[in-house]
């Protein structure tokens, strides 16, 4: 079975960049399932089409055909896989256990209030989409983007309600995964809150040891 890592945490905890950084330590495979699903529509791919025809009739993505994705999407030679924001179910979650090997499962454990704080932040260029924080990345002119000179705007989802009804809806859905993990897999939990890197010397070592 193929060794997988699990980052889960919710939007602005930093799980993605962990992701990739110990994606560069381990030459493990790092995958982002959104990422995957878009990179197979804009190749037009079999696989591509029909999770196109899926989303577009606004029906959820079978769990099968989501595993089917990510098996056609590894190296011949991968030694293993570094899940991001992947499961987001229980019976996505079973279906990891069943068919892989779960080596580690790491939460990056964020506070709702900084977590909101995080995401009312971010800004993305109109121009060339190159990503913005004013909290951890602030562009160097205040309002502008760094490579285009294009004007940095909020998507319309990073605002008030809309960012409180996802911040609750990921920790109702992540409580039950971690419930989970805790029992049949190795799950550890770690403050989102430190710097980056001092998070990931932590990661790395934990799975120097494991
Ligand atoms: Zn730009």
């Amino acid at each position: 079975m193929t060794d997988v890592i699990v980052f889960l945490g919710i939007q602005g905890s930093g799980k993605g960049t962990q992701a990739k950084l110990l994606a560069e330590e381990t030459g493990f495979q790092h995958i982002n399932i959104g990422d995957l699903f878009r990179e197979q529509i804009s190749k037009g791919s079999e696989l591509g089409k029909k999770v196109q025809a899926i989303i577009t009739r606004g029906d959820l993505v079978e769990d099968e055909l989501v595993f089917d994705l990510v098996q056609s999407s590894l190296a011949p030679d991968c030694p293993g896989i570094i899940f991001d924001g992947f499961p987001r179910t229980p019976a996505q979650a079973e279906y990891l256990l069943a068919h892989y090997n779960v080596k580690r499962v790491y939460y990056l454990d964020l506070s709702e209030a900084d977590a909101i704080s995080r995401i009312e932040a971010r800004r993305i260029c109109s121009g060339c989409g190159e990503n913005y924080n004013l909290i951890s990345r602030r562009p160097s002119q205040e309002g502008i983007c760094d490579i285009c000179g294009a004007d940095l705007i909020q998507r319309a989802d990073d605002t008030g309600e809309a960012i409180r009804k996802r911040v609750n809806e990921f920790y109702m859905q992540t409580f039950q995964l971690k419930e989970l993990f805790k029992q049949k897999a190795a799950l550890v939990e770690l403050s989102a809150s430190q710097p980056i890197r001092d998070l990931k010397s932590i990661i790395t070592k934990d799975i120097q040891l494991g």
